[in-house]
């Protein structure tokens, strides 16, 4: 047997990286996964997660009960002014930091047999004769009969496949902490000053996530990050509140430029691609995570079956692919997309708090909209 070559090589081990390669590895696919990074890190990401995936996690042997994730089923919205509304979120979510969710992951992928690589970059792929030659930047050269794409939001692989979101400059970037302050263990606020939004929730150990995306025009005329808060951010006084008591816990917060919410394909030259990688939806909706999670597992559930039998040929696990995708994900991406319009602005924020404290059960139906069924 050759070592080089895999039945899937999958790229990037996120959520919906290490998901696909734990599903393909224990159906009996050989499973290569490949990760940039070494394990524990921190990633920029509010760490909310939506329930939708629980059950999905539970019967896979995959939910991190004994990390004791918070429980968050409370919304709280402000706009800029600090006016407020609550509303029982309908599914409600976990909240647990990425630095112990993907560690978690990735000790189960490797107790699956998954063989992982970290601290290896891929730097191209190229389809040919039906099989995909993959080529790390160390200049090994590795082959696959499929390749899940599940390397993020934003990759040189984006660059080198020539995909058209990359072509567009993004305007946010977005900035997290870790944090001890006093707040309710079950809610998750999310709290708007201008240009931007920031969420503040429980994750495991007594720990409160304080993670924000904001126009980059912010930064212009302050110094950096911190005179940014303190000039734009504070202005809020439910955030000027929150920073001015938090007690953070990084030397220096993580931060990530260039987010882009724009429309991807979920099929590039043959590769399935997954996660954020196939679309990432705006972090107001708190579903970015489950909807990692659910395309890991579609994108894994696809390849199997065509092992199975159940897919006669890559065209049909292509489109089957695809279709699932479109299925579960287009509308969500779209609502995010257009929900996203009402924050950063005091009038259409105002209105916002206004509509969530009036017509809490509308706005019950419109955070639905932004999320899938349990699967
Ligand atoms: C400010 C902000 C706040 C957010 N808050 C939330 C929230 O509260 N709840 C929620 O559900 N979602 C949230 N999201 C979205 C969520 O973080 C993402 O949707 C989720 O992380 C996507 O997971 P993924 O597996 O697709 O990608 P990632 O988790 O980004 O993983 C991709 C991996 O690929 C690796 N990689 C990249 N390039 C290569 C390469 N060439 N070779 C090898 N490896 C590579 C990277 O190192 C990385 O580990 C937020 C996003 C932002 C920007």
């Amino acid at each position: 047997m050759d070592k080089n070559k895999f039945q899937v090589i999958v790229v990037g081990g996120g959520l919906a990286g290490l998901i696909s390669s734990i599903c393909l590895q224990r159906s009996g696919v050989s499973t290569l996964l490949i990760e940039k990074k070494q394990y524990p890190f921190h990633r920029v990401c509010g760490e909310y997660i939506s329930m939708e995936v629980k059950p999905f996690l539970e019967r896979m042997d995959l939910f991190p009960e004994h990390l004791n994730p918070a429980e968050l089923n409370r919304f709280k919205l402000s706009d800029i002014k600090g006016n407020i509304a609550e509303v029982k979120l309908p599914l409600g979510g976990f909240g647990i930091s990425r630095y112990q969710l993907d560690d978690f992951l990735y000790q189960k992928a490797f107790d699956a047999g998954v063989e992982v690589k970290t601290k290896n970059e891929v730097i191209d792929i190229v389809f040919h004769d039906n099989e995909f030659a993959v080529s790390l930047k160390n200049g090994e050269k590795l082959t696959s009969e499929f390749v899940i794409n599940a390397y993020g939001k934003r990759s040189k692989l984006d660059k080198t496949f020539d995909r058209n979101f990359i072509k567009k400059k993004s305007p946010f970037l977005g900035v997290k902490y870790h944090a001890r302050i006093d707040f309710p263990k079950d809610v998750i606020g999310l709290y708007n000053f201008k240009g931007g939004y920031c969420g503040v929730s429980h994750i495991e150990d007594d720990k409160v996530n304080i993670c924000y995306l904001s126009r980059r025009e912010n930064l212009k005329g302050h110094g950096g990050i911190a005179e940014m808060e303190e000039a734009v951010l504070h202005q809020n006084p439910i955030l000027k509140d929150i920073f001015g008591k938090a007690e953070m816990l990084f030397e220096k917060p993580e931060v990530i430029n260039e987010i882009s919410f724009e429309q991807k394909a979920s099929i590039e030259n043959h590769m399935l691609m997954a996660g954020d990688t196939a679309g990432l939806i705006t972090p107001l909706c708190g579903n970015g995570m489950a909807m990692a999670i659910h395309s890991g597992y579609l994108a894994s559930s696809s390849i199997i079956k065509f092992y199975e039998g159940k897919l006669k040929s890559r065209q049909e696990l292509e489109s089957e692919y695809q279709n699932v995708w479109k299925k579960n994900f287009s509308k969500r991406l779209w609502v995010g997309r257009k929900t996203q319009n009402l924050f950063g602005n005091q009038m259409r924020a105002g209105l916002s708090v206004q509509f969530v404290k009036n017509f809490p059960s509308l706005a019950k139906k419109l955070i639905q909209q932004t999320h899938g069924e349990v699967f």
